[in-house]
């Protein structure tokens, strides 16, 4: 019961951080515009820099809005037909509001109490990563030739009776951007690589292909004539060419999150539904920095069959290599049968190129890349070049090529190999093409022709790899039976990876925290203009009322916001792995996009909130409604429409600037609601006032709510105290504003009806938190830490995080000031460091908004060299070295923090939440955007905020990263009691209780027995034994739990014979 309640908890505050608040000025009196309003036109931006710097304001604003909404339904529209939009009586004070129970309050069914961190699938039918985890020593032995790996040997005489089936796949990786932007890209190479596609494919039908990005590919075909398009629509019929996985990007798989996931998938699928009637078969993912077991589901649920996986930790692959089962069924972790099984391939060698995709040798198989024949512009760095295929060396190549596939094989369950031939950027002149297809053409012809070598070669797609596969196994070609050759099943995930030595790719699980942080708004935006839009179409639909709503331009808008959001899910932009000025560029279309779906919620909701839709009229260069950045002047009463795009009714703070704290907040009907004004801070000698207000809104509704100027006594204005260095300071300049004091040095306390927590004076930091529920304290510090590179050759860059020892407190040079507001809707403590400012806030709310503690940190690390900066949590939770991170904000991965391995390897991505917990409690830290997450000590969390690095990390990107911004980090930071006495790593919710009666030789004195209490004559009372707990049942079981017994026996007292062993199976309570 306690989990499923943590588990609204977590739902809800996921959308907490979904949703975002819509503030709609609807004002039929005045359309002037607003003078300080930040509605920005085309053409307006100049420069990128201004651009960016927009972005930040942008942001900072966001963070502010963010985390609004819940409760009531007061749907705009219902309030227009019933005459109350400008509600004149019953302003009468008095408690009018209606309060409606919380979500969060509600019961839940118990059959919906299945969390979703199951700790485990059934161990014992497969493999799970935790298990193998502990199971490596991670040492890093040279293994010859293979470095990373073993010596493979096999009998000449293995495939007499079955010849090995050799699938060569082309293939070319195309990054939507990385040292280049997308469109230079496209471009320079792409748009090549694909036209010479089209003419070496037809020139022989033996030669295949296989393609991934549908960003590229959907550009590319806008850009051809029909006869092209033909041509490959005949490529694609004959099965010469694969579209692989088929999304708009290959997407990371650590910083993503699942909407963005799902929502770069459809705009692939359903563009290639449209325009080639393809459906894909196989996911291609080679260059992804680890791996989740969320992108397998997902393309499991689109109908996908097989999949490929390649960067994994070296350690892993050598293991699973040397157990052939690196071919598996990957499971997730919460399926209770094998629903969600996909057939995986991982591949086995360090990198997908050339070089290691052939076998074990990489100066062999550089020699098969016949880019790199002597005279071109790449050779091999192995110093041995490739030869032309001749007559005369034809068999010689042959023979050392097939030597390495049989070796390759040797790590596999069957004889159908898998050697990709590409690497990225690959096939882009058309000579390029003739060196690969034509001496690799002849290579298989000699084998071919040559039974006595037991080998049967060609090129392929993925495809053909999968179905040969399936069909060497007895599988059907779709489905996921095990077939004769058992292949294991697995769960879990693979991260975090490490492609060499303790080159530990947990760097880019922060990178540019700034667009992590962008993407996850222009994410929100996007689905609530996604949902309005629909409701407007539908609505329009259903009047049948034609009027100008701009139904086709909106929709060219979202696609285009769509497919912005899909293009930022690619593996180097939202990891933050690509050049400066590429992340400008996908900086820039992210943020055009939210203006662009912004236009779409302005109109959507106008068509809505009419009465009369006859009146409806759009004109873009001055909508009726406006989403302002919430500046409310009073020369008339004004509207502010609230907007919920959840499917949950919701009550949340609204918070909004206007020009005076004088300010009356009614509700539709009418009643005052509450509210609070505080000081607006960077603007104290003005009459200016944030007002925020417990806002309602249905599922997916629209509120109402009017602000008038004028006295109210519901409108409190917040009390401030500040202080330094533990001394309260006195401000004059607060003229609208109280302050006030408290005894020296004692620690500052606010509270809401959950929680209340004590901060100390000198620091502004959190030390206690106490729960109301159960007048517990519990010790809860929040701090911040650096790290520093280390002074080896190899040191941090935007992939890597190479740590030079421990994290070191922050210790600013100055003390920080802090600012104590407490106030009837909020309370909360801002501390101003120089690289930090910290804000604290409880509000006093019911549900989930009021249990948590809201955590907003702006970092400014950009005077820093080489330092990255962490928010770090420490509890008096006993969770030794178990946490839980989620996997794309879809489900909760188990982690096991692990001495052995570098402290760098014990860093995790976190999409939206991190946890820890012990058996009486659990501490949540919920975010709102992607960032690294680990728990290096028992009951202690950290997150890594920013990270700002000189050099680069030589994995191709040629640079630091030195581009930092100010970043707001948005957090909910939730504590919880357990209520049942649930295990806590484990689903198992049976004890054992073995008990043995020890025989004594009674013939000595019993004095040296060493026995602190008397002996019981065989009786057990489990009453006693169990003090607090209680026995909910109890059954006598064989020893190893395998056999259950019937039993009339007395459950409280057992009595055993003297030397007996007995078992049983508690539940306790
Ligand atoms: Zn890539």
């Amino acid at each position: 019961m306690k989990l499923s309640r943590q588990f609204t908890v977590f739902g809800s505050a996921i959308f907490c951080v979904v949703v975002f608040s819509l503030y709609l000025m609807l004002d039929h009196i005045d359309h002037s515009k607003n003078p300080n309003g930040e509605r920005i036109q085309k053409g307006q931006l100049g420069i990128l820099q201004d651009k960016i710097d927009h972005l930040e304001r942008l942001l900072a604003e966001n963070n502010e809005i963010i985390g609004n909404i819940r409760d009531s339904v007061i749907n705009l529209r219902e309030t227009v037909k019933d005459g109350k939009m400008f509600p004149e009586g019953n302003m009468s004070q008095g408690d009018l509001e209606l309060l409606p129970p919380a979500p969060a309050l509600l019961p839940i069914h118990s059959e919906d109490c299945q969390f979703a961190a199951r700790t485990y699938s059934k161990a014992a039918d497969g493999v799970q990563m935790l298990d193998v985890y502990d199971l490596l020593s991670f040492d890093n032995p040279d293994g010859g030739v293979w470095k990373q790996g073993f010596d493979i040997s096999y009998q000449d005489n293995e495939w007499d009776n079955e010849p090995l089936q050799v699938f060569v796949v082309p293939h070319s990786h195309n990054d939507p951007g990385w040292l280049k932007t997308f469109d230079d890209y496209y471009r320079d190479q792409t748009q090549h690589i694909l036209n010479n596609m089209v003419v070496k494919l037809h020139e022989d039908s033996r030669r295949k292909m296989i393609w991934s990005e549908i960003s590229y590919f959907s550009k590319w075909w806008d850009n051809i004539d029909e006869q092209k398009r033909d041509a490959v629509r005949r490529l694609i019929e004959s099965g010469q060419l694969e579209v692989a996985t088929g999304g708009w990007v290959m997407p990371d798989e650590a910083n993503t999150h699942y909407f963005a996931l799902i929502d770069q998938l459809v705009e692939g699928h359903q563009w290639l539904e449209r325009n080639l009637g393809v459906k894909p078969k196989t996911g291609w993912a080679v260059d992804p920095f680890g791996h989740t077991p969320t992108q397998a589901y997902l393309l499991r649920q689109a109908g996908l069959s097989n999949m490929l996986i390649q960067r994994v930790h070296y350690s892993v692959k050598k293991h699973f290599a040397s157990q052939k089962t690196l071919e598996f069924f990957w499971r997730q972790n919460w399926d209770q049968d094998s629903s969600s099984d996909i057939l995986c391939h991982m591949m086995p060698f360090y990198s997908y190129d050339v070089p290691h995709t052939c076998g074990p040798d990489p100066k062999i198989c550089c020699q098969f890349d016949f880019k790199r024949l002597p005279g071109g512009r790449i050779s091999c760095p192995w110093r041995i070049p490739p030869q032309a295929i001749t007559d005369n060396n034809v068999q010689e190549r042959a023979q050392t090529l097939l030597d390495q596939y049989r070796k390759k094989s040797k790590l596999f369950r069957t004889n159908v190999l898998l050697a990709p031939l590409g690497d990225d950027f690959r096939y882009t002149e058309a000579v390029e093409w003739d060196q690969q297809f034509e001496n690799y053409q002849k290579l298989f012809d000699y084998m071919n022709s040559h039974p006595e070598l037991h080998v049967q070669a060609q090129f392929g797609t993925i495809s053909d790899y999968f179905e040969a596969l399936r069909k060497s196994t007895g599988m059907d070609p779709v489905g996921m039976n095990v077939g004769q050759l058992a292949l294991p099943v697995l769960s879990g995930d693979f991260f975090t990876y490490a492609d060499r030595d303790d080159h530990y790719w947990s760097g880019y699980f922060t990178s540019r925290p700034f667009y992590k942080r962008l993407d996850r708004v222009l994410e929100s935006h996007l689905r609530a203009a996604e949902v309005l839009y629909s409701l407007t179409l539908a609505n329009i639909q259903k009047y049948g009322q034609p009027n100008d709503y701009p139904a086709v331009d909106n929709y060219k808008l979202l696609t285009e916001a769509r497919r912005n959001l899909g293009l930022f899910q690619h593996h180097d932009a939202i990891t933050g792995t690509g050049k400066d000025w590429v992340v400008v560029d996908y900086g820039t279309r992210l943020f055009h996009s939210i203006l662009n779906v912004k236009r779409v919620i302005v109109s959507s909701a106008h068509w809505l909130v009419l009465k009369d839709k006859q009146t409806y009229y759009h004109d873009p260069s001055n909508p009726v409604l406006q989403m302002v950045s919430v500046h409310i002047f009073f020369t008339v009463p004004r509207l502010l429409v609230v907007y919920n795009p959840t499917e949950q009714a919701r009550m949340s703070m609204v918070t909004v600037y206007v020009t005076t704290p004088k300010v009356r907040v009614l509700n539709a009907v009418g009643h005052v609601v509450r509210a609070q004004v505080s000081a607006v801070w960077n603007d104290v000698s003005h009459a200016a006032a944030d007002l925020s207000f417990v806002a309602q809104a249905a599922p997916l509704g629209l509120s109402v709510y009017q602000l008038m100027e004028g006295m109210e006594p519901r409108t409190e204005a917040a009390k401030y105290m500040i202080l330094q260095d533990g001394r309260q300071i006195s401000i004059s300049e607060l003229e609208h504003f109280q302050q006030f004091y408290q005894q020296d040095a004692a620690p500052v306390h606010i509270e809401n009806p959950h929680l209340k927590l004590s901060i100390s004076t000198a620091t502004g930091l959190l030390e206690k938190m106490s729960l109301k529920e159960d007048d517990s304290e519990h010790l809860i510090k929040v701090e911040f830490v650096w790290y520093g590179t280390t002074s080896n050759k190899d040191k941090s860059g935007a992939y890597l995080f190479l740590p030079d020892k421990e994290a070191t407190i922050y210790s600013p040079s100055q003390p920080p000031v802090v600012r104590v507001t407490k106030g009837p809707l909020f309370s909360e403590v801002t501390t101003t460091f120089t690289h930090i400012t910290h804000t604290l806030r409880l509000y006093n709310i019911q549900g989930v908004e009021g249990q948590s503690v809201e955590i907003c940190n702006t970092v400014d690390i950009r005077g820093e060299t080489n330092h990255e900066i962490a928010m770090r949590i420490t509890s008096d939770l006993n969770s030794k070295d178990r946490f839980f991170t989620d996997l794309n904000g879809y489900q909760v991965q188990p982690r096991k923090t692990l001495a052995k391995l570098p402290l760098q390897a014990n860093f995790y991505p976190m999409t939206s939440m991190v946890y820890l917990q012990d058996s009486s409690a659990r501490l949540s830290l919920l975010t709102a955007q992607s960032l690294g997450a680990a728990s290096l000590k028992s009951g202690q969390l950290e997150v890594i905020m920013d990270r700002r690095l000189n050099q680069d990390d030589n994995r191709g990107l040629g640079q630091g990263v030195l581009d930092n911004k100010i970043t707001a980090n948005s957090f909910r930071l939730l504590l919880e009691k357990r209520s049942s006495a649930e295990e806590v790593y484990s689903d198992e919710r049976f004890a054992a209780l073995i008990l043995h009666r020890k025989g004594f030789d009674c013939g000595f004195s019993n004095r040296n027995t060493a026995l602190l209490c008397t002996t019981t004559r065989g009786k057990v009372h489990l009453e006693k034994l169990l003090t607090d707990l209680k026995l909910k049942s109890i059954t006598p079981v064989s020893l190893s739990l395998m056999h259950t017994y019937n039993s009339d026996a007395d459950p409280q007292e057992i009595s055993l014979k003297p030397m007996e062993i007995r078992t049983y199976r508690l539940q306790l309570s």
